[in-house]
């Protein structure tokens, strides 16, 4: 037995024990026994690398690394070839000779950001818009691979890690994107199909019932992927317990939040109908308590599993004033931003994802607006966009060459003008992106 799959098994003993020694302990990935040793995922993409001696210095920016410490002021970051070689004060830092130098007095370096759910929905364009604001990587739960054949044509675009089509039951309420499970070795089946042609994750969708819920997670995790899942008449604290390593919507969490009685109601109403999820999760949000035991034992199941937590509260959005929206759907939104930050207190791992689009953000900024509604919710600035890069990069599992500004790490950046940390909106005034040591944007900068 490998050491890696050794430490798994005693953290599973640990937490089923009611343990707390492993309580935050992330999943040890390991291979199953006899076989070689799972490569991380990876992107579809093959990103353009620059000239391997080519080398670019940022001097004199405040540098925000991606892991939550500090911000260094008047830093300096070096890159070489695809890699960041250093990163520091600029005293303790030296610029090498012949590197181009970037001014950044006034401006602010980041990791470049990364967005744990974004639909491309025929938008072909939008992944190189993202990319012009700062988004350097982006998963897509829940479209075919070949769906980004024609944005990857137009030019540069994000990093983009794919999961393929949702797995759904019958009848999915996206025929379109969804592939059909019906049993066991048909999950099977689907996860090896979708990992062969390029899944990094597999995406659960709300029909499937908690049996195949667990097969797929277990089918997923033997192949090297994680499981992630839009929950909707499956209990999230049972998902959890059945392999999910990610928890998608934070209405994913809306069964498991109110009494059995009302969670069968709703269960049996979307499951009778697709679209009664849509009105009927407001009516849950509105009814749930933050101090009910119920709530924080579902929280803390979350924290004890190191599951991820994505809120998309853009894409719930409803505000007192909007055309058309209620009473219900407005206190229920209260009620979503609460929760999502009664779950960073907790210490789940909330990560960013924008949804691609949503009803309260211009085309192409949908990712910010996620930013400024978790800031809202009372999550901090540096949570944020701790949750942006960093933590999102271990979500992926690419955190050994993504999502911080560090030594080794792919050089993926991005400079902003104004303090993100007293203001995130400055986050939309992006100054110049870095994909992979090249500078790729925004156009207007260059
Ligand atoms: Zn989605």
């Amino acid at each position: 037995m490998s050491i890696r799959l050794r430490v798994l098994r005693v953290c599973l003993a640990a937490t089923l024990a009611g343990l707390s020694a492993c309580a935050s302990t992330p999943v040890q990935w390991a291979s199953p026994e006899g076989q070689p040793k799972l490569p991380p995922p990876r992107e579809i993409n093959a990103v353009a690398r620059p000239d391997a001696a080519h080398c670019a210095a940022i001097v004199g920016a405040t540098l925000i690394d991606g892991r939550g410490g500090p911000p260094v002021r008047d830093a300096v970051v070096v890159v070489r070839g695809d890699r960041i070689v250093a990163a520091g004060a600029r005293g303790a830092t030296d610029v090498p000779a012949g590197a181009e130098v970037v001014r950044g007095a006034g401006l602010w370096v980041l990791p470049g950001l990364i967005d744990a759910h974004f639909h491309l929905e025929g938008d072909d364009g939008l992944p190189g818009v993202i990319l012009q604001r700062g988004v350097t990587s982006l998963r897509e739960p829940g479209n075919w691979i070949e769906a980004y054949d024609a944005a990857r044509k137009l030019g540069p675009t994000p990093r983009l890690f794919l999961a393929g089509p949702l797995l759904d039951g019958p009848y999915p309420a996206y025929p379109e994107n969804a592939m059909l499970v019906r049993d066991a070795a048909e999950a099977r089946w689907a996860v090896d199909q979708l990992v062969e042609r390029g899944a990094s994750a597999i995406k659960v969708y709300f029909r499937l019932p908690l049996g195949l819920v667990e097969e797929i997670a277990k089918a997923a995790h033997a192949r090297g992927v994680i499981a992630v899942a839009h929950l909707e008449t499956v209990d999230a604290a049972a998902a959890v317990r059945a392999g999910l390593d990610g928890i998608e919507h934070i209405t994913s969490l809306g069964t498991a939040l109110v009494p059995p009685r009302e969670a069968e109601r709703y269960r049996q109403s979307v499951i009778a109908d697709n679209d009664a999820r849509v009105p009927g999760r407001y009516e849950i949000f509105r009814g749930i308590s933050l101090a009910a035991p119920r709530t924080r034992a579902l929280l803390g199941l979350l924290v004890a599993r190191g599951t991820f937590l994505t809120p998309t509260l853009a894409i719930f959005e409803r505000r007192a004033g909007d055309a058309g929206a209620t009473e219900t759907e407005v206190r229920g939104f209260e009620n979503m931003m609460k929760l999502t930050l009664a779950a960073r207190r907790a210490g789940v791992r909330v990560v960013v994802g924008s949804h691609g689009k949503a009803p309260g953000a211009e085309r192409g900024w949908a990712y910010q607006h996620e930013m400024e509604l978790l800031v809202e919710s009372g999550l901090s600035p540096m949570e944020v966009l701790v949750a942006g890069t960093l933590e999102n990069a271990r979500y992926f599992r690419v955190d050994d060459r993504l999502g911080s500004v560090e030594p080794g790490k792919l050089a993926d950046l991005v400079l902003v003008e104004g303090d993100p940390l007293a203001d995130i909106r400055a986050m939309r005034r992006v100054k110049r992106v870095m994909l992979n040591g090249r500078w790729v944007g925004p156009a207007q900068a260059e």
